[in-house]
């Protein structure tokens, strides 16, 4: 087996450029060449050639070559709206946690406005107790012997996979639970909100801070504590 691929500790990046033999020796553009080469056929398919050149016209259309530099120019909610039309899509699926109804209304408002017709699904439909994926008294969140549904987002997935929804975007879904969803949807899913509950969703800042005020983030762990 070849060393282990560590982009995230690259010291060398030459993959951006045409002399990607002068990486390092772990660098996958030189070790991995047959993964490389098999995942590269999969573009052969039409279906995903397609998708893949839309997304990359989309990264495209993102920046502008002003005089004072490359700028970008596009929040995300308007890529995933030119992205969805760019790929022809009618009917989009929206799949979001109970505590960002009002950002899935917007969404839903802004993604109507451009035509598109929306489907949408809160994570606690089906209202299912937690009790039925083994949760007890003391996991639950508002205490001990209280009503509380369980995030369902495998419900999530088929109810929009049942109403033919041609893309799917996530807006909040806990960690785990998002992961549930990427497994058992249908069609494509994209994230327009990443839910973090202590940086307003903006899970990035965590990184950011890391080095100051977060510095616990870096504290060393054994996977058996
Ligand atoms: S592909 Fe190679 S050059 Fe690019 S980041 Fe990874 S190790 Fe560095």
């Amino acid at each position: 087996m070849a060393e282990k691929v560590e982009c995230a500790k690259c010291t060398k990046i030459v993959c951006y450029s045409k002399s990607f033999l002068e990486g390092s020796s772990n660098c996958p553009t030189k070790t991995r060449q047959e993964v490389i080469q098999q995942a590269l056929a999969e573009y052969n398919k039409p279906e995903v050639r397609e998708f893949a050149r839309q997304a990359s016209i989309q990264e495209f259309e993102c920046y502008m070559n002003l005089p004072e530099g490359m700028t970008p120019r596009h929040p995300r909610v308007e890529e995933i709206a030119q992205f969805a039309k760019k790929m022809g899509y009618k009917k989009l699926g929206i799949a979001s946690c109970i505590g960002l109804r009002h950002e899935a209304e917007t969404l839903t408002t802004i993604l109507e406005n451009r035509g598109f017709d929306v489907v949408s699904i809160c994570c606690k439909a089906g209202a299912i107790p937690k009790e039925r994926i083994g949760i007890t008294e003391n996991q639950k969140i508002k205490g001990p012997g209280s009503f509380e549904s369980m995030c369902n987002p495998i419900t999530q997935a088929e109810i929009l996979n049942d109403e033919g929804v041609e893309f799917n975007i996530l807006v909040g879904l806990c960690v785990g639970h998002d992961s549930l969803f990427f497994k058992y949807a249908h069609a494509p899913v994209t994230v327009l909100v990443a839910k973090d509950r202590v940086f307003g969703h903006n899970p990035v800042m965590g990184l950011y801070l890391s080095g100051s005020y977060y510095r616990k983030l870096l504290r060393k762990e054994s996977l058996d504590s």
